[in-house]
């Protein structure tokens, strides 16, 4: 489904709601040039009840007859859609209307019982599966539900970052944590994955900002929801923007990070030269830093003295986030990096 160095989108409504609003969707999407996929919400997780909670089979039929139709995307290709899947039962229904495209929304990531079911339903299909990442900012549960749909699934499974509900969402609807995303990709070096700026932004406005963050990332694709008339769509109406803006928004990011070639690699040598040297260096002085710690074990074995000093560690702390404030960097990345620091220093001293 994904292609080397093409950023890949997948775009279209939050949810089917009729056959009309399909059927225009479909039509202002499926020329444009990226568009590998359309993307529409048959079942509607509802965080409350009495919503518009989609409408489920009818709205896989009508997928299918545009599947069937004259319908082509812009390589030539039949019209593709993808919904999500949230129960076994809607892989069935799925693949009886030949819907070969799916994704697990962040609500199932977070429960492992459901995934398995899934998996159940998914062994033997010819089903391509999509991973976001589940609503609470535990890496984990996204690793294992991509690891368990990747033991059932032929095909390669993707990764859909979609940002994490955290008390504090920094003005998002959900928080990025580009952290996280990165901590999965070092699990899963393999995985495609694609940005949903929309279910991170909340509001059409953030969304511009949020696909260049995915970009300098090197994402592989975009995930995004579009209606031809947002403001009265029946679900995420604030954060949906029109196939005219979806265009716009591709023309402003193209030739982005599209240059990965050698001409990139011999711009970026002599930094690289330089950045080796100074990681070299560091280890080099965490080292020594590690052997004055035994040192002081010894010292402080000889005194029966206690391994952790709580008032000299704090004057340590304040001695450092004052450096790194006068040499600009930043002081949550410093505190950390010295808690680390000092966790392995009395690692050493307590087990010498
Ligand atoms: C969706 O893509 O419409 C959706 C409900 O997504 P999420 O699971 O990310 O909330
Ligand atoms: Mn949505």
């Amino acid at each position: 489904m994904t292609s080397k160095n093409k950023l890949n989108i997948i775009a279209g409504p939050c949810s089917v709601e009729s056959q009309e609003q399909l059927l225009t969707s479909t039509q202002a999407l499926c020329s444009l040039p990226q568009v590998g996929l359309i993307r529409a919400g048959v079942w509607k997780p509802r965080s409350r009840p009495g919503g518009f909670e989609g409408l489920g089979e009818q709205a896989l039929i009508w997928m299918q007859e545009l599947q069937n139709s004259d319908l082509r995307m812009s390589d030539g290709r039949p019209v593709r859609f993808c919904c999500e899947i949230a129960r076994p039962e809607h892989v069935d229904l799925c693949l009886r209307h030949n819907i070969k495209n799916a994704w697990i929304g962040a609500r199932t990531t977070t429960n492992p019982f459901m995934v398995e079911e899934i998996c159940k339903a998914l062994r033997g299909t010819s089903m391509t599966v999509m991973v976001k990442n589940p609503i609470c900012p535990d890496v984990k549960l996204w690793v294992g539900a991509i690891e368990r749909i990747q033991k059932v699934c032929k095909e390669q499974v993707v990764a859909i970052h979609r940002g994490f509900y955290t008390y504090d969402n920094h003005g998002f609807r959900n928080a990025p944590l580009w952290d996280i995303a990165l901590d999965m990709r070092r699990h899963l070096a393999e995985t495609p994955i694609f940005c949903d700026p929309s279910h991170m932004a909340g509001n059409r406005l953030l969304i511009e900002p949020l696909v260049h963050m995915a970009l300098q990332l090197a994402y592989d694709g975009l995930f995004i929801e579009v209606h031809h008339a947002p403001d009265q769509a029946l679900t995420d109406a604030q954060q949906q923007i029109t196939p005219r803006e979806l265009l716009q928004l591709l023309q402003n990011i193209e030739g982005i990070n599209t240059n990965t070639g050698d001409t990139l690699d011999n711009a970026l040598a002599m930094l690289r030269q330089q950045i080796d040297n100074i990681d070299h260096d560091l280890l080099h002085l965490l080292a020594q830093r590690m052997t004055i710690s035994r040192q002081i074990a010894q010292v402080k074995y000889q005194h029966e003295a206690s391994a952790y000093q709580p008032t000299r560690w704090q004057q340590v702390l304040d001695n450092r986030l004052q450096q790194a404030s006068n040499e600009g960097l930043d002081q949550h990345f410093v505190k950390e990096l010295m808690e680390k620091i000092h966790a392995e220093s009395l690692r050493i001293q307590i087990e010498k």
